[in-house]
């Protein structure tokens, strides 16, 4: 295996692991030179057959064992996320525990999952099989639960896996590395490749890739998608999200305002599934922006270590930086701000709580995603209104949507264009069910049977053996 130009080896950034409330640099790691990926993806592969026949209950304690280290481990986990990206340490702790949840889930789960599927007697069947070496390209915002939610279905199911995790988490890629490795998955089982993004597409054209599952932005999953394309393999992308959160008259408004906060501030306003556009009827607006105003104002911004921070910093300085301008450009083409809009100065990569109204349709606040806590707030007469404006959105992530009027929320269900419709609660991931978009958000899904069966080959079986006749076919 070979990087598409070998003169990048001497020109390597280092990967650094930086405290975004401090800009202190934690540890630098140098990249992979060509040999060492080469060997990592050679013991993958080698990896591969016998982990594909090793029995499922096998792997499934190996799994289930990876839940009980996280938990045990939940603490210095926690401290190590929140010091490497800057979650709330309490955040980064449920994190971890989610992650336990999403492993123990597949552990108990997936061979159920994947049992043969008899069409016609025991003879003619569907099977669902591994595929080989799956790299996944990982973002940093949930750096252990957006691993684990490929991990743990991937190996289940009798594949490999290869992280290439986010350049600013090289630690959280390689505790997770241990992690599988503590829980006694055999060497080659689970690797971190470290390595940028440069290097993502030689992986992906190498013959001992068997798929390649993204979760990131739009233009990542654009090149990792032609990448696939022309080594024709099969491919998962987990993008952006621009959600819509709407708010119907007869909602409860108390109740609204308190989630419409932690729907915009989940993990400092950086989740692909975050509230990202506020859409209020007009009989309800005046008071949603108030109570929403207030709220946001009262939020504890500072060290995410500290109990009682309630909002802390920006992953990294370009994050901030790219912020501040979506938030400059919205202003300039007509929005005004009600609350924040101002970087602080000072050490770290902070940005505070903002509230924007009378965001023109063409302006950033609207057409691109806000990762960070800006919460643009349109005013709609209807429920016409509000599902056009919804709608009115390159992406198709999530939807979250408050009403007591059943068949509102039962038009919501069936017309927003999203690949998830919440009524009366914020978007969230959950194991039990699927997760992914429509639109520009990606495709293919993530979790329950859904997301095992997309990193397998779904095979038809149809043995003749004699005795009774075959099918006749259709
Ligand atoms: P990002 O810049 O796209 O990075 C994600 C991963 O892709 C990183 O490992 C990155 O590596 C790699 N990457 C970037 N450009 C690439 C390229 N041209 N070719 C191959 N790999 C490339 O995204 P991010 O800023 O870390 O994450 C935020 C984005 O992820 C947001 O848009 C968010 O909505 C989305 N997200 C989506 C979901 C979902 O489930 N739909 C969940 C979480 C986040 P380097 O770090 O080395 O650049």
């Amino acid at each position: 295996m070979k990087s598409r130009d070998n003169s990048r080896t001497f020109l390597r950034m280092t990967l650094a692991s930086i405290n975004p409330a401090t800009g202190e640099v934690l540890r630098t790691f140098q990249p992979l030179s060509d040999d060492e990926l080469e060997n990592k993806l050679a013991r993958a592969a080698a990896a591969f057959p016998r982990w594909r026949r090793t029995p499922i209950a096998e792997r499934a304690r190996i799994i289930a064992r990876a839940a009980h280290l996280l938990e045990s481990g939940r603490p210095a986990f926690a401290r190590l996320i929140a010091t490497e990206m800057g979650k709330l340490v309490g955040a980064a702790a449920d994190e971890v525990s989610k992650s336990a949840l999403g492993c123990r889930y597949y552990a108990d789960n997936a061979a159920a999952l994947l049992a043969p599927e008899q069409v016609n007697g025991r003879d003619e069947l569907v099977m669902y099989e591994p595929l080989g070496p799956i790299l996944a390209v990982m973002p940093w915002n949930f750096p252990f639960w957006q691993v684990i939610r490929f991990a743990a279905p991937a190996l289940m199911a009798g594949n490999v896996g290869l992280l290439k995790h986010a350049s600013n988490v090289p630690q959280c890629a390689l505790a997770l590395e241990e992690l599988f490795r503590d829980a006694g998955a055999p060497e080659g089982v689970f690797q971190t490749l470290l390595i940028g993004a440069d290097r993502v597409d030689s992986v992906i054209a190498d013959p001992r890739a068997a798929a390649v599952t993204l979760t990131g932005s739009e233009g990542a999953g654009r090149s990792v998608a032609a990448a696939a394309g022309r080594a024709i393999k099969k491919t998962v992308l987990e993008l952006g999200g621009s959600d819509p959160f709407i708010v119907m008259p007869s909602a409860d408004l108390e109740r609204v305002i308190a989630t419409a906060v932690k729907a915009r501030m989940v993990n400092n306003g950086q989740s692909c599934v975050a509230a990202k556009r506020f859409i209020v009827a007009a009989p309800v607006y005046d008071r949603f922006v108030a109570g929403f105003v207030d709220a946001m104002s009262a939020l504890k911004v500072g060290d995410p270590l500290h109990e009682g921070t309630q909002v802390g910093p920006l992953a990294t300085a370009e994050i901030a930086r790219g912020l501040a301008d979506q938030v400059a450009r919205s202003v300039a083409a007509g929005a005004r701000v009600l609350l924040g809009g101002m970087r602080p100065e000072g050490p770290g990569h902070f940005y505070p709580p903002t509230v924007l109204v009378d965001v023109p349709r063409s302006a950033p606040a609207h057409v691109e995603e806000l990762f960070g806590p800006v919460a643009p707030v349109f005013r709609v007469k209807d429920m016409d209104e509000a599902i056009a404006l919804a709608n009115d959105s390159p992406f198709g992530l999530g939807a979250s949507a408050w009403t007591r009027d059943r068949n509102e929320a039962q038009r919501f269900a069936s017309e927003l264009e999203a690949g998830m419709v919440f009524v009366n609660a914020m978007v969230a991931s959950d194991p039990r069910f699927p997760f992914g978009g429509v639109k520009r958000s990606g495709y293919g899904r993530e979790l329950a049977a859904f997301g095992l069966r997309e990193l397998v080959n779904v095979k038809t079986v149809r043995m003749n053996l004699g005795g009774a006749p075959g099918t006749p076919a259709y």
